[in-house]
């Protein structure tokens, strides 16, 4: 893995200035925070920099103010949530440079924790303008990523500061950077990738990337349609992307000379309307759906040899779920695959490192989101690794170190 510096090369940082870039951008509901998962990612760094005595100043931004301030996207809001969290006192402060910032750092004692003002509120910051960059350095003694999340973005907190201060990577960036090298960078072959989803589209730059560095490609979801018409298969009704027939045979070509096995279902559940519990719900082979049919989920069999197939893989990246699984029995593939996965993670005999947003939640559904190796809540930042992209805030941490 390209190197990095972490907490572990910081020393005598009692009474420094530590300039923290986390991801607070917690869901919000009628006023309130109604989810602390990023908050809790973050707060093992937060207290082992305030532990060590550094005064903690922390940078994030919260919505899409464009530009300006807006009140309802101020952290002010979140002060409250992150000193739940913290289980500390935490000083909000309403800008990121300038006196105040200044006058905040001179009242603070080593160990004290502030929360700077949201970051977009100034244009700079999604302009990666140098002289944003600069001003905020300037009450800074070192800087600290744990924004994995925001990594894909070259924003001034998430990548120029990088430039401007000694930079290091925090805890929650570390462990995700660890997985993902595990998972991708560096893994233990065999490696097997499961991609599902709605949509190719959305996926292909993935798909692409993927062939040529894993052993089995395992494609599920609406985008295995699309797949699966592109060999001849009348999907009838399901979800396809037609005009992409020729992209999804050269992906099979590629995969075919790099020596990766792709698997598509050749057993699905599919139902003449998309409902919970339809009654024309059926399991039929792929060649065997009728023209106002929709495939919704792989079939019991299919799912029995993929599960196969993970007992002969150590490493296993997986994005997108198999099925419409918000919609049960739709969940059955995803359900069951991703039990398998966690058995053979248990065991010791697999790495598993899953990401992207409806997967975390059909892992939570399925119960087992603690049972893999790692699990990535980056959503875009998670995708844009996957698709094999420098993340401009990782990189620059890397020049840094
Ligand atoms: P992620 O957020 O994990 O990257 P995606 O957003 O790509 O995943 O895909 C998730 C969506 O794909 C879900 O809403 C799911 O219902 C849908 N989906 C999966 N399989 C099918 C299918 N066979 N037909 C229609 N939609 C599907
Ligand atoms: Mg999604």
């Amino acid at each position: 893995m390209s190197q990095f510096k972490t907490l572990d090369d910081l020393s005598d940082i009692n009474g420094k200035v530590a300039l923290v870039r986390v991801d607070l951008n917690l869901p919000m509901s009628d006023g309130s925070v109604t989810d602390l998962t990023r908050a809790q990612a973050v707060a093992p760094t937060i207290l082992e920099l305030a532990d060590a005595g550094a005064k903690v100043l922390l940078l994030a931004h919260f919505g899409r103010p464009k530009g300006e301030r807006r009140s309802t996207m101020s952290t002010s809001l979140i002060k409250q949530a992150m000193e739940s969290v913290l289980g500390r006192e935490v000083m909000y402060i309403s800008e990121v440079s300038g006196p105040v910032v200044e006058q905040s750092i001179s009242i603070m004692r080593p160990g004290d924790i502030g929360l700077l003002e949201n970051t977009r509120f100034w244009p700079g910051e999604e302009k990666n303008d140098a002289e944003f960059a600069r001003a905020i350095a300037a009450n800074g003694d070192f800087y600290v990523n744990d924004a994995f999340s925001a990594a894909h973005r070259a924003h001034a907190s998430t990548e120029g500061l990088a430039h401007l201060l000694p930079a290091y990577a925090g805890r929650a960036m570390q462990k995700e950077l660890e997985a993902l090298d595990k998972a991708l960078g560096n893994p233990v072959k065999p490696v097997a990738a499961v991609v599902g989803g709605a949509k190719v589209s959305t996926k292909l730059a993935v798909l692409e990337h993927l062939v040529a560095r894993v052993d089995h490609l395992i494609i599920g979801g609406g985008m295995a349609n699309t797949f699966l018409a592109a060999r001849g298969v009348d999907v009838g009704k399901s979800l396809c992307e037609h005009d992409l027939a020729a992209k999804a045979e050269e992906i099979l070509d590629a995969a075919e000379r790099a020596g990766c096995t792709v698997h598509l279902p050749y057993d699905v559940v599919v139902a003449k309307e998309f409902a919970a519990n339809p009654t024309s719900v059926r399991t039929c082979n792929v060649h065997e759906v009728a023209a106002d049919e929709m495939i919704l989920d792989v079939g019991p069999q299919a799912t029995e040899a993929l599960a196969d197939v993970l007992k002969t893989c150590r490493t296993l990246v997986w994005n997108g779920p198999l099925g419409a699984f918000e919609t049960p029995p739709f969940d059955t593939a995803t359900v069951a695959l991703a039990r398998t996965a966690a058995a053979l993670t248990r065991e010791g005999s697999l790495v598993s490192v899953a990401g992207g947003g409806d997967t975390v939640a059909a892992l939570n559904q399925a119960g087992v989101t603690g049972e893999f190796s790692y699990v990535s809540t980056a959503g875009g930042a998670f995708l844009e690794w996957m698709e094999g992209r420098e993340l401009p805030g990782v990189a620059a941490l890397q020049k840094a170190g």
